[in-house]
C-alpha cells in the first residue's frame, strides 16, 4: 500500500517555504495537486516543527533539522543546492572576516547558521568565533555596522545588495565550496519511513519538473517576492541546484559530518528512500521492544494491525516486569470532583456538559459541596482531587486562585486539576500567557496536572470529535511548559473514535517525543470512546482492541514509567487482564465518576475491591501518590 494511499483518510501532508527558491519544487504541486495531498507554505523552522510533531508527513526541510530529527528519509533526486556561489546566503560587513567582533543571525535559520559558524571556526581559527547576536530578518540587514557583520538568507539576502551597499560580502556557498571542493545541499523533501515511498518521490519528481520547464515564468513572477525578473532568471538558473546527485549528497554528508565533529549537530547522515517500502518483522520488532528497543512508527502501526495478541502481551509484560519489578500494583486513593459541568466546547462525543444558561441541569459546585465531597476522601484514607470541569465563561482565573488556596489551606491533599483545555480556556479568557496562567495557579496550589482531553494528537481527528477543542500542538505545549515548570503530568488517549491505525500510532510517538524532551509524564492510560448518549459513532472498543493498544502503547511508550489499567471503562475483569498486558497500575479508587458514566459506563470499586481484584490477579497491591511515591508497603 502506497503512503498517500495509507494515509487517504488524513491525505498527505506537505509544506514548504514560500521562498523564491522552493518554487521551482512546489510549482508542480501547485498547478496540479492530487486530491488526497495538501500542500501548506510556512517557514523552515515551523516546517521542522510541524515534521517533529507529526503535523505533516513531509517537509522541504533544511539540512540541519534533518540531523536534529534523526531517522527521516529523503526523497532522492530532489533537492535545493548550489554547486558554486549561491547569492542567497551571505555574511555582510564593513570589516573583513578576521576583524569582525559580532555576528548577528536569524537564529531559525539553523542550516544557515551552523555553516557560518563552521566557516568562521575555520577561517578564523587563531582568532577563535566572534560573538552570535540572534535578531529577527527585518532588522539584519540595518544592524550592520562597524565590526559587526550579519548573516543574511533566502529572500532578503536577495533584496539587500540592492538595498545597501557593504564593504564585504561573502557568498557563504562559495566559501564551502572553497573549504571542501564541495557543492551545498540546503534542503531536501523529507519524511519519516512509513510517509516516503515510491509514489510520492515521483510525484515530487514530477513537481520539480514542471518548475525546471518554467525557471523563466518563475523569475518573470520574482516581484513578489522583492527581486528584480533578471535578478531571479540568474538566481534560480545560474546559482541553484536542484538535482541531489551523487556529487550534492557528498556535499551534504560532509556538511553533517563536519557539523556534528564541531558539536553544532547530532551526528547524521543523508538517508535517502531506496526504493523499496520498508517491511515490518512484527514479531522481531516485539521481541526487541520486549527487551526495551524502541519501535519504529510502521512497527507500531502493524503491531496495532495484527501482532499475535498473546505474545504481544506477554511481551508488554516482560516490559511491565523489568521496569516494575517487584510484582507490585500501585493505585491511589483520590477523589474526581467535576466543579462545573457548564461547558462552551460541545464536543461530539461528550455527554457530561450542559450549554451555558442551562439553569436546570447546569451547576457549579459550592465550596461546602466540594468540602463534603473532600472530607469524606481523606476520612478515607484518600491523598488527593482531581479536579476537571467544563469551560466555564462565568469562572475567571481568580475563582481558580481562591479556590485553590482555600482547598489546601484547609484540607490534606494535593491537587491534580485543570486538563490543558482548561488551562487554554483560562488564557483565553485572560488574556494570558500559558506560562503566567500556569505560574499563578502553581503558586495558588496546583500540584500536578491531569492529562485529559489529549483523546487522538491529530487535527484531523480532533476536528471531527471536537472541532472548537485545542490543536494536538496546544495540548502538547501546555504540558511542555507545566513540566518546564516542575509539574508532573499524566498522559491519555480515548481511541476507537474515528481515527486510522497510524493515527493512534502518532498520537503515541507525539507523547514519547514529548517524553523524551521532557520527561515530565508519570503515566499513561488509554481507553476506548464511550459512544451511549453522545452524537459520535463508536469504534472497536471490544477487550480485545483495548488489551491490543494497551500492550502495544507499553512497547512504544519506552520512556513513560507507568500505564494503567482502565477498569472504569472496561469493567474489573478486562482490568486484572490489563495487568498481565503491561499496566502496572490501578488507578484510583473510584468515589464518584461523571463524565464516562454520562455515556452509560459506571464500574466503581472501594479499597478493599481494588485490593482484592489486584491479589485475585497475582499482585501484591500498595497505595501510592500522584508521584508514584509509595504510600503503604
Ligand atoms: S469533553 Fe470537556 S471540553 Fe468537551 S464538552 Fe465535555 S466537558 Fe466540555
Amino acid at each position: 500500500m502506497s503512503a498517500v494511499a495509507k494515509r487517504a483518510s488524513a491525505g498527505l501532508r506537505l509544506v514548504a517555504a514560500p521562498f523564491l527558491n522552493t518554487r521551482p519544487l512546489i510549482s508542480g504541486l501547485q498547478a496540479s495537486l492530487p486530491p488526497d495531498v495538501s500542500l501548506e507554505l510556512c517557514s523552515p523552522a515551523e516546517g521542522a516543527r510541524r515534521l517533529a510533531e507529526r503535523e505533516c508527513d513531509l517537509a522541504l526541510l533544511p539540512v540541519a533539522a534533518l540531523a536534529r530529527q534523526g531517522d527521516l528519509v529523503a526523497v532522492p533526486d530532489v533537492c535545493i543546492g548550489s554547486r558554486h556561489k549561491v547569492g542567497s546566503v551571505l555574511l555582510v560587513a564593513d570589516v573583513p572576516l578576521h576583524e569582525l567582533t559580532t555576528v548577528a543571525l536569524d537564529q531559525s535559520s539553523r542550516t544557515s547558521v551552523t555553516l557560518a559558524r563552521l566557516l568562521l571556526r575555520e577561517r578564523r581559527a587563531t582568532r577563535g568565533e566572534p560573538r552570535y547576536e540572534a535578531r529577527p530578518p527585518s532588522e539584519l540587514v540595518g544592524c550592520v555596522e562597524g565590526t559587526r557583520g550579519a548573516v543574511i538568507i533566502g529572500d532578503p539576502a536577495l533584496q539587500a545588495l540592492s538595498a545597501r551597499s557593504f564593504q564585504y560580502t561573502y557568498d557563504l556557498a562559495e566559501l564551502w565550496r572553497a573549504l571542501t571542493g564541495k557543492p551545498f545541499v540546503f534542503a531536501v523533501w523529507a519524511g519519516r519511513a512509513d510517509a516516503v515511498d515510491a509514489e510520492v518521490c515521483a510525484l515530487l519528481a514530477r513537481s520539480l519538473g514542471h518548475g525546471l520547464e518554467r525557471l523563466d515564468e518563475i523569475a518573470a513572477d520574482a516581484g513578489r517576492h522583492g527581486v528584480a525578473p533578471e535578478r531571479a532568471r540568474h538566481y534560480l538558473r545560474e546559482e541553484l541546484w536542484f538535482r541531489l546527485d551523487d556529487n550534492m549528497i557528498a556535499g551534504a554528508d560532509e556538511y553533517l559530518g563536519r557539523a556534528a565533529a564541531a558539536r553544532l549537530l547530532p551526528p547524521a547522515r543523508l538517508r535517502l528512500f531506496d526504493g523499496t517500502t520498508p517491511s515490518v518483522d512484527v514479531a522481531a520488532a516485539v521481541s526487541r521492544a520486549a527487551d526495551g528497543g524502541r519501535l519504529n512508527a510502521a512497527e507500531i502501526t502493524a503491531m496495532l494491525e495484527g501482532a499475535d495478541l498473546i505474545e504481544l502481551g506477554a511481551a508488554a509484560n516482560r516490559r511491565r516486569a523489568t521496569l516494575n519489578p517487584d510484582g507490585v500494583v500501585s493505585y491511589i486513593v483520590e477523589r474526581n470532583i467535576n466543579y462545573t459541568n457548564i461547558c462552551v466546547t460541545a464536543c461530539r462525543f461528550c455527554a457530561f456538559f450542559r450549554n451555558p444558561g442551562d439553569t436546570d441541569e447546569g451547576y457549579v459546585l459550592s465550596r461546602e459541596e466540594m468540602g463534603q465531597k473532600i472530607r469524606e476522601t481523606v476520612d478515607a484514607g484518600g491523598v488527593q482531587i482531581l479536579l476537571q470541569g467544563g469551560l466555564n465563561p462565568e469562572l475567571p482565573l481568580t475563582w481558580y486562585e481562591d479556590l485553590f488556596r482555600h482547598l489546601k489551606a484547609t484540607y490534606p491533599i494535593k491537587l491534580h486539576a485543570l486538563s490543558p483545555e482548561e488551562i487554554l480556556y483560562l488564557c483565553r479568557l485572560e488574556s494570558l500567557p500559558l506560562e503566567t496562567v500556569l505560574q499563578r495557579l502553581v503558586a495558588a496550589g496546583l500540584d500536578s496536572l491531569p492529562g485529559g482531553g489529549a483523546e487522538i494528537l491529530v487535527d484531523r481527528v480532533r476536528a471531527r470529535i471536537a472541532k472548537l477543542k485545542c490543536t494536538s500542538s496546544q495540548w502538547l505545549e501546555v504540558m511542555r511548559v507545566g513540566h518546564r515548570l516542575g509539574l508532573r503530568s499524566s498522559s491519555t488517549m480515548m481511541f476507537a473514535c474515528g481515527e486510522t491505525l497510524p493515527e493512534r500510532t502518532e498520537h503515541l510517538l507525539k507523547l514519547r517525543d514529548l517524553q523524551d524532551e521532557t520527561g515530565g509524564f508519570t503515566a499513561f492510560i488509554c481507553w476506548p470512546f464511550q459512544p451511549g448518549n453522545t452524537r459520535l459513532p463508536g469504534g472497536d472498543g471490544s477487550a480485545h482492541a483495548y488489551l491490543r493498544t494497551l500492550a502495544t502503547a507499553r512497547l512504544a511508550l519506552d520512556n513513560i514509567p507507568h500505564l494503567q489499567a482502565s477498569w472504569p471503562t472496561m469493567g474489573a475483569a478486562v482490568g486484572q487482564a490489563a495487568l498481565h498486558f503491561g499496566a502496572d497500575d490501578f488507578g484510583q479508587v473510584m468515589f464518584e465518576e461523571n463524565v464516562v458514566s454520562a455515556a452509560g459506563t459506571i464500574y466503581k470499586m472501594d479499597v478493599a475491591g481494588i485490593e482484592r481484584h489486584v491479589r485475585a490477579a497475582g499482585f501484591k497491591p500498595v497505595q501510592r501518590d500522584m508521584r508514584y511515591g509509595r504510600l503503604t508497603s
